[in-house]
């Protein structure tokens, strides 16, 4: 990781502003003020130099236009006006202030983002239990990963997105992809699955729509949306039925199987196959891809995670593993393709509202003081666990809920749930203040706006979905008027009574970090920023300066004190809200290929908006037909909590009885307007992927005649004709 100059230009070794993969790059900054341009960095492993189209884009969103470059607050007549940092700043603190002495510290909260590095994360949490005295903490990772974390954590003891470093993918006899399209939302890892099949290893790919990753796919399975859970149970019951089951392992190495297997036996192939629509061969052939090598992975992400019953349906899935001896060794286990950029660090470090740094727990007596005597606070005086994002959102302003609040790398009126209902509760506080790079939608509502830097324009750690370390260094100077999160934590913190104990330089705050999460799960103990610095592969756990990182987990005993795995058992259940009469199809939601997340950064991004330049409603044809709908015409889907408009995309890569949109627009076309915030009970996790709807098309077809074009997807992204599939 280096930074070298020329005359003309700083070279810097960074990584991506996006996704969990973390492709590393290199950053090309002109002396003389000119456009920054990146590349992809050949040897660094996980991406070998491949960028997708955000990526090779990154360096746009450096462009002073659309940035943020002094505070804003909002005056008396109600519109954001310009202000110094002071008068930002002491009005943010004096409303804390307020909030605390009228409602009490819990009317004061926090919102994070899995995009922040580690050491923002970790932080943010230590403002709101120490400064703040809050328990009114939680972050938007809890919309993205937290199923999939409570169903490893049961199942395993821990939870680390991916268990094994991804070049182990090519290495291993099959891979089952369940809910996850890598081809759109990281292209550069559909490189471990063309190898696996290069190698003669098999992809299954499981997802209600045949996208690009399920082309590449040997079987492509496509249920309903929210009966993933149903498929899982029957493929173990063939598992069980056909005799693959790996007693040994089970005996040596788990907890739970014969529950398990009754959970299985309940759902023979004929009822799977009335459940989720995918017929008992290819449940047979898929049960016979995942049993017929020695080595086989389960590899989710937020399909059957954002449901609400995600920790359940993962569970099925972990399940499958361990009654085929599928975990706890070389090539083979389950994992989770984490979203978010730092959704792996941003999830062990303490803005989870029940959760301390380096995955301790808020509940537990030793992990509170052993957190509470790094920060030189009384154990007793860290508040107790809070509610979950939604659920803070949803009091947001109510006599229950939070009065005043801070976001931080987080846009929920777009990416929330019931995202209207979202916008009224924000709308009803006392105070919301929001730190970002631009003036995003919450940004709009907020009554102080901070301007703060953005990837390349600071230094921190992130952690990438396979646990591996980053060091992500500082390449140009932010703005002029534009300071880091980690100075606004400071600053405030210093306002509220804590001139010490927030420091605004990330390698301060890392070494405490390493200090808090000594002994923890997540040990970061013996990483630093040396040895990152230096190029070392490290993966934590990493508990001392010469231990060298534990890229693969579990290989002689899983993280429960017994050292076994625990089978989840769980049967299948119906989504929260079921089609009718009135709202009579499915509604799934999406990233794009263009786009990331709540498409702050990416909406501002001239090739990625002109690539992809709005929402749509992606329909198949026969059930357009059946509305008179048109390629390109308006459609309008209602759900009970709210309608959208939309361009009509045909499309036969859909199941007839399921629409899809995507989520990174807001407006008319916002399609977190229709989702359901049904939270899954023991994650929280709203039920982004599924909800009930009613689609109506807008406007009269035309009446040329003209045939409609079906749009399909070739697999480059483009539109192709029918006749060419
Ligand atoms: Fe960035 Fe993810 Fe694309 Fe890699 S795959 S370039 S990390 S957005």
């Amino acid at each position: 990781m280096t930074t070298t100059g020329t005359a003309t230009e700083t070279t810097t070794e960074t990584h991506c502003p996006y996704c969990a993969l973390q492709c590393g790059m290199r950053l090309r900054v002109p002396v003389d003020g000119g456009v920054p341009e990146v590349s992809g960095r050949e040897e660094f492993p996980v991406n070998r130099g491949a960028l997708c189209g955000k990526g090779q884009n990154a360096a746009a969103v450096l462009a002073p236009g659309a940035r943020l470059t002094e505070p804003l607050v909002r005056d008396a007549a109600g519109a954001l006006r310009p202000a110094t940092w002071d008068e930002a700043l002491d009005r943010v603190a004096a409303a804390f202030r307020d909030t605390a002495a009228e409602h009490g510290r819990a009317a004061v909260g926090v919102f994070g983002g899995g995009g922040l590095t580690n050491e923002k994360a970790y932080l943010l949490g230590k403002f709101a239990r120490v400064a703040l005295r809050t328990p009114a903490i939680d972050y938007n990772g809890r919309f993205c990963m937290s199923s999939a974390a409570a169903a490893s954590r049961a199942a395993f003891g821990l939870d680390r997105g991916l268990p094994f470093p991804l070049a182990d993918i090519p290495r291993t006899g099959c891979v089952l992809l369940v809910g996850s399209n890598p081809a759109d939302t990281m292209p550069p890892a559909v490189r471990y699955l063309r190898e696996l099949r290069e190698n003669g290893g098999t992809l299954i790919v499981i997802d209600p729509r045949r996208t690009r990753t399920a082309e590449l796919a040997d079987l492509h399975l496509q249920p309903l949306p929210g009966t993933d859970l149903a498929l899982a149970l029957g493929l173990l019951h063939l598992v069980i039925a056909g005799g693959h089951v790996d007693k040994d392992f089970v005996a040596e190495r788990t907890h739970g199987f014969d529950a398990a297997r009754a959970a299985a036996m309940a759902h023979w192939p004929e009822r799977v196959e009335a459940l989720t629509g995918v017929s008992v061969s290819q449940l047979r052939e898929a049960t016979d891809l995942f049993t017929a090598p020695e080595h086989a992975m389960v590899l989710t992400a937020r399909g059957p995670e954002q449901q609400s019953k995600g920790t359940a349906t993962v569970g099925a899935w972990i399940d499958l593993c361990l009654a085929t001896g599928r975990a706890g060794r070389p090539y083979s286990g389950y994992g989770c393709l984490t979203g978010q950029g730092n959704g792996q660090g941003g999830r062990e470090h303490g803005q989870k509202a029940d959760q301390l740094p380096g995955y301790r727990s808020l509940t537990d007596p030793a992990d509170r003081a052993a957190v509470a005597a790094v920060w030189g606070v009384a154990p007793e005086e860290l508040p107790g666990a809070g509610t979950s994002a939604y659920e803070l959102l949803d009091r947001a302003g109510r006599p229950d809920g939070v009065r005043s609040l801070l976001v931080m790398g987080s846009n929920p009126v777009v990416s929330a749930p019931d995202a209207g209902h979202v916008t009224e509760r924000l709308r009803a506080l006392d105070h919301l203040v929001v730190c970002d790079v631009v003036l995003s939608e919450t940004a709009r509502l907020a009554d102080v706006v901070l301007p703060v830097a953005q990837w390349a324009e600071e230094t921190g750690t992130l952690t990438n979905l396979e646990g591996r370390v980053l060091l992500r260094r500082a390449a140009l100077d932010p703005p002029a008027g534009v300071r880091t999160d980690l100075h606004v934590l400071h600053a405030l913190a210093a306002r509220l009574g804590h001139p010490g104990g927030f420091p605004e330089d990330p390698e301060e705050v890392f070494a405490e970090l390493r200090r808090a999460t000594e002994g923890a799960p997540a040990d970061y103990a013996g990483i630093s920023y040396a040895r990152l610095a230096a190029g070392e592969a490290l993966h934590w756990p990493c508990p001392a300066p010469a231990h060298p990182g534990t890229p693969r987990l579990f290989l002689d005993r899983f993280a429960h004190p017994d050292g076994r795995a625990r089978f989840a058992a769980p049967s299948h259940r119906p989504a929260a809200e079921e089609p009718d009469a009135a709202y009579p199809l499915r509604l799934t939601t999406g990233r794009t290929v263009h786009h990331y997340q709540s498409g702050a950064q990416t909406r501002r991004v001239p090739a990625l908006t002109t690539a992809d330049p709005g929402p749509y409603v992606e329909i198949h044809p026969h059930l357009a037909a059946s509305l008179g709908a048109t390629e390109g015409a308006p459609l309008t889907v209602t759900s009970r909590r709210g309608t959208v408009t939309a361009p009509t995309r045909l499309s036969t890569a859909i199941r007839p009885d399921t629409v899809f949109m995507p989520f990174h627009w807001p407006g008319a076309g916002r399609a977190n307007t229709l989702t359901n915030p049904a939270l899954d009970p023991v994650s929280r996790m709203p039920e982004f992927k599924v909800c009930a709807v009613r689609v109506e098309a807008a406007a009269p077809a035309p009446e040329d005649g003209t045939r409609d074009r079906v749009r399909d997807l070739a697999p480059n992204g483009a539109p192709r004709p029918e006749a060419a599939r």
